[in-house]
């Protein structure tokens, strides 16, 4: 039948997943099972809709060649049954029943299992730890903070719609004037914060903040300073042989007078950015009603850019931020937020700590939990090929591994369970497609504050959901 002759129904309030913000007042238009049009959708939304509509790709392959799903199931079974050391990983682009089924099937072939956070904010992880966080969610922001702070990250690429719907512009119950009510500041690497605006329509802050690149911390160091009232000094670093030797001292020594409360004007850091920005973003925080700073992997720095002797870089960059953010809670109301990237990653996080008091990197080998980020992270274990099989759930963030743990993914079995609108570069073993969570799958979703989102179906699919799929698996592995 012509397309003209299908009638066309538009779904109001459609949650989108295409990034932690999960926006859920798009209006999306439906004719003859297919998505014709879309309102409220960024740019990064319009194309996750277009790709993800697509349904060209053959349910199940084995080795590239079209095979029933039953075929693949059981193959991906036998592959996982033989593996002396198996790995689950990602799960970021699943739903709350996906993610379930993935965990208890991790936990029934005592396998390591990681979420794509031990390749973006699992340094923030651990300094949530170790720190804590002061938190709340996008609509307390939205009702009550007068000073915004984007640090390490371009809302307007990641997160186009953040501004508009969270944080800048909209009216909230203590902000009757929107964005004329609120003071918006950039932080960022000198050379790339100058560019960087709030949303795609260029809108910018009323304070940008460049800083030398890889010098947060002590920028962080310096605002701390300030909130506490000692002075400032742009005394250089004590002389040292060695320039990293130098770096590491003087940052042991921060620390250490950072966290005992104590200050040694002999280890101020020279200012990585202006003092009189910094004179100035201190006076905003400390009078502000309400703040929050949002930061991104710009502050957390990237994992993949690690190095060996830091396996985490940024930890202890996000330790000093919350630090810094608790401590403005003794002179006004302040938080510190994650810009999660991933649609589902925070719920990612939350299954996997409830079901094994861990949120990444968790190791099941032994019949108990084991976390440890480093040795049971996936790219780690891939990197020194303490992996014999690989299941991917969503391969969106392969792209972020290391080169050795591509190769490794190459040559080792691996099974994708992956969306239409994305691919692996090379041909897995098994590989499965399965239905887009928030267009043709519904569940519950998390925003990037930990609000849980119940997700609309709008369209029907021939894919099967990631949860039946890894339920088939889990039957025929414990059959
Ligand atoms: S900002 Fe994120 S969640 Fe909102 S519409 Fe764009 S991609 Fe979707």
């Amino acid at each position: 039948m012509p397309e003209e002759h299908f009638e066309t129904t538009t779904v109001c309030h459609v949650p989108c997943t295409a990034c932690g913000c999960v926006c859920d007042d798009l209006a999306v238009s439906v004719r003859n099972n297919r998505v014709v049009a879309l309102e409220r959708a960024c740019p990064i939304a319009e194309e996750w809709f277009a790709t993800q509509s697509a349904i060209d790709r053959p349910v199940a392959q084995i080795e590239g060649q079209t095979v029933t799903l039953e075929s693949a199931v059981a193959k991906a079974a036998q592959i996982l049954s033989l593996a002396d050391a198996p790995l689950v990983y990602g799960l970021s682009r699943s739903n709350t029943e996906g993610q379930r089924a993935a965990v208890l099937l991790a936990e029934m072939l005592g396998a390591t299992i990681d979420t794509t956070a031990s390749q973006c904010h699992g340094p923030s992880i651990m300094a949530i730890q170790e720190m804590g966080e002061s938190t709340c969610s996008l609509g307390e922001i939205r009702n009550r903070a007068d000073l915004v702070i984007y640090w390490g990250c371009h809302p307007a690429e990641t997160h186009p719609r953040h501004a508009e719907r969270y944080a800048v512009f909209p009216v909230g119950s203590r902000i009757k004037n929107g964005r004329s009510d609120r003071t918006v500041v950039l932080i960022g690497h000198a050379g790339l914060v100058e560019h960087w605006r709030l949303d795609r329509g260029g809108a910018m802050a009323d304070l940008v903040v460049p800083i030398e690149p890889g010098s947060d911390f002590e920028v962080l160091t310096e605002l701390l300073s300030l909130v506490r009232g000692w002075p400032t000094s742009d005394e250089p670093a004590p002389s040292c042989d060695h320039p990293n030797t130098a770096q590491r001292s003087r940052r042991a020594a921060l620390e250490s007078g950072v966290r005992s409360g104590t200050k040694d004007a002999a280890v101020e850091p020279r200012s990585a950015a202006d003092s009189r920005e910094l004179a100035k973003l201190a006076r905003l925080m400390t009078t502000c009603q309400c703040g929050v700073v949002f930061f991104g992997l710009g502050l957390t720095g990237m994992v993949a850019d690690r190095d060996p002797g830091n396996p985490m870089p940024g930890q202890h960059t996000v330790h000093l931020l919350l630090k810094l953010v608790a401590e403005l809670n003794v002179h006004t109301r302040f938080f510190a937020r994650r810009m999660r990237i991933y649609g589902d990653v925070t719920g990612a996080d939350n299954v996997l700590c409830w079901h094994t008091g861990y949120p990444f990197s968790v190791n099941l080998a032994r019949g108990y939990p084991r976390y440890n980020p480093g040795e049971f992270s996936a790219d780690d274990l891939l990197a020194r090929r303490d992996v014999d099989a690989c299941l991917l759930v969503g391969s969106e963030t392969y792209s972020l591994l290391s080169s050795e743990s591509q190769s490794t993914l190459r040559q080792i079995p691996t099974i994708a369970i992956e969306n239409p609108g994305t691919a692996l570069p090379f041909e897995p073993t098994v590989r499965i497609t399965t239905s887009p969570c928030g267009l043709s799958t519904g569940g519950t979703v998390y925003r990037m504050d930990g609000v849980p989102i119940s997700l609309r179906a709008v369209v029907t699919s021939e894919y099967p959901e990631d949860a039946a799929v890894l339920k088939q698996i889990a039957a025929q592995v414990n059959g």
